[in-house]
Formats: C-alpha cells, structure tokens, sequence
C-alpha cells in the first residue's frame, strides 16, 4: 500500500504527549502514513501571526489535504483568531461528523446503548460573522443558508450513513419559524432521501428532537442539522455519552480534511503523562477511514475498545470497581498496542467496511425565473405609535409600488396592529405593487431616495423576489 502524506500538528498542553500516543499506536498498526509536522498554535499566536498557524503551515495542508490536530491553547486577550474556525472555512471543510458512542459497562453513562454520529454542517448558517448594529436598540445576525452547501451536507449524511452501515437518517431544523432558510433543509432531505430507498429517515423539530437525543439516544443513528444545532447537540451528545474526553472529530471538505479530539489542551495535566489520547485516537480512527485505511482503521479501533473492556484506563475514565489499573498516557497506549489484533467481547466489535464518503457534488439546478416584486425598506425611527409612521409612509408611492404592512421585530404593526405590541426603533416596511406586478429595481432606488429625502433614517432594503412564481420571502402574519 502506498503511503498516505498527512500534515501532523503537535500543539499544546496534553497534545504532544496525546499526539505521540495516537502515531505510535497506528504506526504498531500498519497504517501507511507519509508525516509532515507543522507547527501551530500559542506559540505561533505569540510570535503575532493571528491565525496560529504558519504560512508554511498552509502550503503542507494544501499539499497533503489531510491534517491530524492535537489541541492547542488560545492565549488569553483579544486580536486571536479561532484557528479551527479559520481553518474549516479556508479549507473549505464543511461537513463536521462527530460519533457520539456509550462504552457502557466499561465508561459510566446514564445511556448504555447510545451509537449516535451527528453531521454537522460547518461552514454557513449564523456562523458567516455578518453582523450588524442596526439602529439604538436592535442588533443582527445574518442566518445564511444556501442550497448547495445544504444540499451537499445532507447528501454527506446520507452517503456516510450508506458507507457505515447505518440504518436511519434524521434531520433536525426549526422549519415551523424559519420557513425559509431551515425550510430548504427538509426541501432538500427530503428530496435526497429519496434516493436512498434503503435508509430510513426521520424530521424532527430541533427542541423536540434535542429532548428526544438527551432522554432516549438510542432512538438515533445518524442526526444532520445546521451548524447552530450541531454545534450545540453534538456537544449534548458526546457528554451524555459519558464519553466527553474519549470523542473524536472529523472536518470533511472536497479537497481536504481535519481529523481531532473535541477536548481541549488540559494544560493542567500537561507534561505528567496522565493525559487520556483516546479522543485524538478516535479522530485518527476517522482520519483512517477517510484516507481509505479502513481495515487498519478497524484494527486500531478493535484493540482499543479491548483495552477500555480489559479495564485499562487513565485517569479521567477510572473508577473502582469497574477499571482494573489506573495508567498514564504512555502505558495506555501501549496496552493498545499489545491488544492489535484483538477484538472486544462485551463491547460490539467494530467492522468498517468502507472509506468515509468525500467529494459530494450538489445537483445542478434548472434556470429559474426571478422577478422583483417588492422591496421591505427598514428604518430607525422612535417617535410615537406605528400609525404615524405609517399615514406618513402611505403617502409615498413610485408607479404603484406602495406601502402594504410594518411590522416591528416581524410582529405586524400597521395598518390594524394592536397598541399592546411592545416596539422597538426598528421597523420594516413592506412595499409591494398595488396590482401585484413586477417592479423594476429603478422603482426601488426612486423609492429609497424619496424616503431619505423626507428626512426618514433608512438602515437597510431587502428586495422582494419570486422565483418561478414562488414567493422568495416570509408572508407576515397578523
Ligand atoms: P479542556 O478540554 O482542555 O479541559 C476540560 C477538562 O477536561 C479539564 O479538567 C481537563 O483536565 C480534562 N481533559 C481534557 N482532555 C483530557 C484528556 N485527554 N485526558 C484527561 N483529561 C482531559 O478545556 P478547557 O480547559 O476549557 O480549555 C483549555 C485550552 O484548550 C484553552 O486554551 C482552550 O482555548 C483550548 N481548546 C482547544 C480546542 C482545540 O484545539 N480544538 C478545543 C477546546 C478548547
């Protein structure tokens, strides 16, 4: 088998000695692995690169495309940037898969027979840091979603599941508010799901559906969501597992790929030899799985669940009574080691029959028909009841594009609002065509400057858009 070239990153804390467990223990198993070290984290935040990583860095990921990260500390104050979050998104990683698994009697845990992985996609949603102070009293946050990088996180889900032998898929989304954009989600799960017959699938709203993962995990196989949810429950699952400080990552991209642990660097227990490198080992699992060393994957994985049943564990996971001997860092991974080629008893041996799913391409779509049809003008403005506002704003109209509703924190205001609705300085002014026709984007513009010219503080247009007849925007309520 030829060699695999990986990027290996040492980092902090715990992570070189975590780091040197997790190599020697896929060296003892075989896997075929070409390493190329880079250096990132506090020291390099130190030396004033605000990313933590080398430039060099950058061009060994963009060589190998695949990177195994121990932990790193983020040094206190300001100015650092996240260098996971810098580095999902320059490497375009988006789907983050995370197993969430009880290694019940062996690891303690309220839920003994919890196997859940949850995808979550990584890149989009109200993690694209478009932020806005709007006016006195409102703030925003664009929620973005886009149907390839949906399209293409729910296909991951569905095609990891198919790989992995897993049986159900389900979605979870907040569609009954957000019909839009957590809309498109169940649009397109749905729309996906049909062409995996052999997998069943399952929608849940996302709080029920969170209820549901922490009470009876074992209802769940495989859960994809947005990157909100999935951050959030992804860490719900891997600590209901009672496995917090043995659970592994994977960030998947078309081109390139990051595997870790969820935990930190510990830097309290750095330098001892007490640290757990079970989490970054799992991440390694995933990593072999993904660069198609499923077997040595298998392997590893194998000997590692024996070691946990023979009660060999360190620190954070010992308990009498249930582990047999308290060991360090190095001696676990050494027990591992002697365990290759062993399978468990109590706990289901592991059998990975094929690489992890890569290079997901979304369908093209057909042309559309767009028009504009409206435009919602958003202003600041405090002085007195919605019905001033709105007598005044009645009186503008460019060829028939007139006012039809405000609304204020999207609760309607005008015309017939009720005077017991609290508002704010913000409202939206929707302006549709009396006819309901299309508008030209030059009725909009003559629009917004009559408004300014009458001294109103716009903050922000939205054009009003179908899409083959198909409202582009939400109906207000009320
Ligand atoms: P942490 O995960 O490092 O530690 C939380 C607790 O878990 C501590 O009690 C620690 O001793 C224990 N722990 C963690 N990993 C362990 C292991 N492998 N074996 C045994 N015990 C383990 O979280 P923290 O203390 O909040 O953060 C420490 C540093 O790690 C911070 O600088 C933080 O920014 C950084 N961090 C990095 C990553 C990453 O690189 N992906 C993730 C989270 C936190």
């Amino acid at each position: 088998m030829n060699k695999t070239p990986i990027t290996v990153a040492y980092g902090d804390g715990i992570g070189p000695e975590i780091m040197q467990a997790t190599l020697n223990i896929l060296e003892a198993a075989g896997a075929q692995l070409d390493i190329e070290e880079i250096k990132i984290g506090e020291e390099v935040y130190k030396s004033g690169i605000t990313t933590g990583m080398e430039p060099k860095a950058w061009d060994s990921l963009r060589r190998t495309k695949v990177f195994l990260k121990a932990p790193i500390t983020t040094p206190q104050g300001g100015g650092y940037k996240s260098l996971n979050v810098t580095t999902r998104k320059a490497l375009g990683l988006y789907a983050n898969v995370r197993p969430a698994r009880s290694y019940h009697p062996f690891v303690e845990t309220k839920h003994p027979k919890m196997d859940v992985v949850i995808i979550r996609e990584n890149e989009e949603d109200l993690y694209a840091g478009i932020e806005h102070r709007q006016t006195s009293e409102v703030y925003q946050c664009l929620k973005l979603i886009s149907r390839p990088g949906t399209e293409k996180i729910i296909r991951y889900a569905f095609e990891y599941a198919r790989s992995q032998g897993r049986k159900k898929v389900t979605c979870f989304v907040k569609d009954n508010i957000m019909k839009l954009t957590d809309g498109l989600y169940t649009k397109i799960f749905n729309e996906v799901g049909e062409e995996y017959p052999d997998l069943e699938k399952e929608h849940w709203i996302v709080d029920i559906g969170a209820a549901k993962l922490a009470d009876t995990p074992e209802l769940f196989d495989v859960i994809v969501m947005p990157n909100l949810y999935g951050d959030i429950l992804s860490d719900v699952a891997a600590q209901i597992s009672g496995s917090v400080g043995i659970a592994g990552s994977a960030n998947i991209g078309d081109q390139c790929a990051m595997f870790e642990a969820i935990h930190g660097s510990a830097p309290r227990r750095a330098g001892q030899n007490l640290a757990n490198p079970s989490g970054l080992l799992q991440g390694a699992v995933l990593m072999l799985q993904h660069i198609g060393q499923a077997e040595i994957a298998e392997k590893v994985q194998n000997a590692w669940l024996k070691t946990l049943e023979d009660g060999i564990h360190t620190y954070d996971i010992f308990k009498e009574g249930i582990s047999k001997e308290k060991v360090g860092t190095k001696e676990f991974a050494e027990a591992v080691i002697e365990r290759i080629g062993q399978k468990p008893h109590t706990l289901t041996p592991i059998s990975y029959k094929e690489a992890l799913p890569s290079q997901i391409k979304p369908k093209e779509l057909p042309e559309e028909n767009k028009e504009l049809v409206g435009v919602d003008i958003f202003l600041e403005w405090n002085q007195g009841a919605p019905n001033i506002l709105g007598d005044k704003l009645a009186q503008y109209q460019v060829e028939g594009l007139k006012l039809r509703v405000i609304t204020n924190r999207g609760v309607k205001v005008y015309p017939e609002g009720f005077p017991e609705t609290f508002c704010t300085d913000h409202w939206r002014c929707r302006f549709l065509d009396e006819n309901d026709e299309t508008i030209s984007p030059n009725q909009v513009a003559e629009l917004y400057s009559k408004l300014v010219a009458e001294g109103l503080n716009c903050i922000k247009t939205e054009n009003l858009y179908t899409f083959n007849g198909e409202a582009g925007y939400s109906a207000v309520h009320g």
